[in-house]
C-alpha cells in the first residue's frame, strides 16, 4: 500500500488566511481542494509539500451548486460565474450549466468516477498535473529507471534527446474552457488578475500553468450563452474511469445556418490544450456540410502530434483526432438543425 508522507494540514476559512499560510510556508506549501490528484501524487512523491493548505473550507470558492450571473454587456443576459471550489458532481448536475453550457456539464460528467467527482473540484481539474507513463508510477518504479526530467531525474524517456518534458495535459475541462474563451480569476499576494483560459496553460510538461504557485484560482467566468453552441468528445479506454487520451472541444457561433466563428481545441495530445486554428478557419462561412467537416477534421489531424507516453498507440490516437473532430462537428450541426426546426414549427 502506498502511504502519504508526513505533512502539516492547514484549514483556512478565508482566501486571505489561505494566502497568508502559503506566504508563511513558502515553496514547502501547496494548496489542495478535493485532493483527488494531489494526494495520489504525494503518495508517489511527485509533489512533496510539507504544508498542505486546504481550500475546501473556504465558502467563497464554493458558491454553489448555485451558479451566479456575471455582469455581462447590456442586453446579452451576462455569462455565468463558477466558483473554483464547485465539485465536478455539482457542476455536472447544475440545471443552468446543463441547459446553457452543456459542453461544461459533459466535460465534468465524463471525468473519472462518481466518487471522485464528488470530491474533485473545478479548480483542481483546471490545475491538474500533466501525465506520462514514465511519471505516473510509484517512487520505486521511477527510481528503477533513474527517474525522469519531470521529477528527480535528468532525462526524458519519451524523447531522450529532448530538452523539455512532453507530459500530457489530461484535464477534461481545460480544452472546454479554452474553446469557450472562459476567463479565470486568480488571486495572489499582489491582488486579483483575470486571465483568458488560453493563456492559463503553457506547452511544457513541467511548467504547464502560467499561474504562480501562491495564486489561488477563485472563479471561472463563462461568456454569455447567446448565438453559439459547443460540445466535448473524449477518447479513453474505460468509459467509466479513465483520463482522456484525446479530448475534442468544439465551439461555433452561428449566423442563421452559417458558422460565423469557431474554435476547436484538442486535449490529451500535447502539454497544453491545443487550439487548432486552421481547423476552425475551415468552418467559417460554411453550413457545416460533410465536405467542410472532413476538411476541418483533416486540418485538426495534421497538427495533432500525440507522444508515446499515454494509453494506446500514438499513430492510432492521432488518427482518432480526425474521427472525434468529425463526430463533434456533426453533433453541433445536428443540434443546430433540430433547434431551427423547432423554432420554425413553433
Ligand atoms: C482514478 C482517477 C481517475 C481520474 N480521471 C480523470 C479524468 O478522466 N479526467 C480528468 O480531468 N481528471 C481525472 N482525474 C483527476 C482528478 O480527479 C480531477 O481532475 C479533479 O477534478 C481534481 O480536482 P481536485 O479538487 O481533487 O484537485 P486537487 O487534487 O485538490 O488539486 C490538484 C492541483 O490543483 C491545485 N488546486 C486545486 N484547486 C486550486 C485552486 N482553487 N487554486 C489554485 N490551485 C488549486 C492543487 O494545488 C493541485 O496542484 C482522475 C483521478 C483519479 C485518481
Ligand atoms: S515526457 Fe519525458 S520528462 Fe516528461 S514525464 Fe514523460 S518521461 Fe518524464
Amino acid at each position: 500500500m502506498l502511504r502519504l508522507p508526513t505533512f502539516t494540514y492547514l484549514a483556512p476559512r478565508t482566501v486571505k488566511q489561505a494566502l497568508a499560510m502559503k506566504a508563511d510556508a513558502g515553496p514547502d506549501g501547496m494548496y489542495v481542494a478535493g485532493g483527488t490528484d494531489l494526494y495520489p501524487n504525494m503518495k508517489r512523491r511527485h509533489q512533496e509539500p510539507r504544508v498542505v493548505i486546504s481550500l475546501a473550507g473556504i465558502r467563497a470558492l464554493r458558491r454553489g451548486p448555485t451558479v451566479r450571473r456575471s455582469a455581462g454587456p447590456p442586453g446579452n443576459g451576462g455569462g455565468l460565474v463558477l466558483g473554483a471550489g464547485l465539485t465536478l458532481s455539482d457542476l455536472a448536475a447544475n440545471v443552468k450549466v446543463r441547459k446553457r453550457y452543456s459542453a461544461v456539464a459533459r466535460g465534468a460528467e465524463l471525468i473519472s468516477t462518481p466518487l471522485l467527482r464528488n470530491m474533485g473540484t473545478l479548480g483542481g481539474n483546471l490545475c491538474l498535473d500533466t501525465r506520462c507513463n514514465y511519471y505516473n508510477q510509484t517512487h520505486e518504479w521511477r527510481k528503477a529507471i533513474d527517474f525522469c526530467m519531470k521529477k528527480d531525474g535528468a532525462i526524458c524517456w519519451v524523447a531522450p534527446s529532448s530538452p523539455r518534458c512532453w507530459a500530457v495535459q489530461s484535464s477534461d475541462l481545460a480544452p472546454v474552457m479554452v474553446a469557450l474563451d472562459a476567463q479565470f480569476l486568480l488571486i495572489g499576494p499582489g491582488g486579483e488578475r483575470l486571465v483568458p483560459a488560453s493563456r492559463f496553460y503553457h506547452n511544457d510538461g513541467i511548467n504547464y500553468l502560467t499561474k504562480q504557485p501562491d495564486e489561488i484560482l477563485l472563479e471561472v467566468r463563462l461568456p454569455a450563452a447567446n448565438g453559439w453552441d459547443a460540445t466535448y468528445h473524449k477518447l479513453r479506454r474505460r468509459g467509466s474511469f479513465d483520463f482522456p487520451v484525446l479530448g475534442v472541444a468544439v465551439w461555433a457561433r452561428w449566423d442563421g445556418t452559417t458558422v460565423r466563428d469557431a474554435r476547436i481545441v484538442l486535449g490529451g495530445v500535447a502539454s497544453y490544450p491545443q487550439d487548432v486554428p486552421d481547423a476552425a478557419a475551415a468552418l467559417v462561412g460554411s453550413r457545416l456540410d460533410d465536405e467542410v467537416i472532413a476538411a476541418a477534421a483533416d486540418a485538426a489531424f495534421r497538427p495533432s502530434k500525440p507522444m508515446d507516453n499515454t494509453d494506446f498507440g500514438l499513430a492510432w490516437r492521432k488518427e482518432m483526432t480526425r474521427v472525434y473532430v468529425r463526430r463533434a462537428l456533426e453533433e453541433v450541426r445536428e443540434r443546430r438543425a433540430s433547434r431551427r426546426g423547432r423554432s420554425t414549427t413553433s
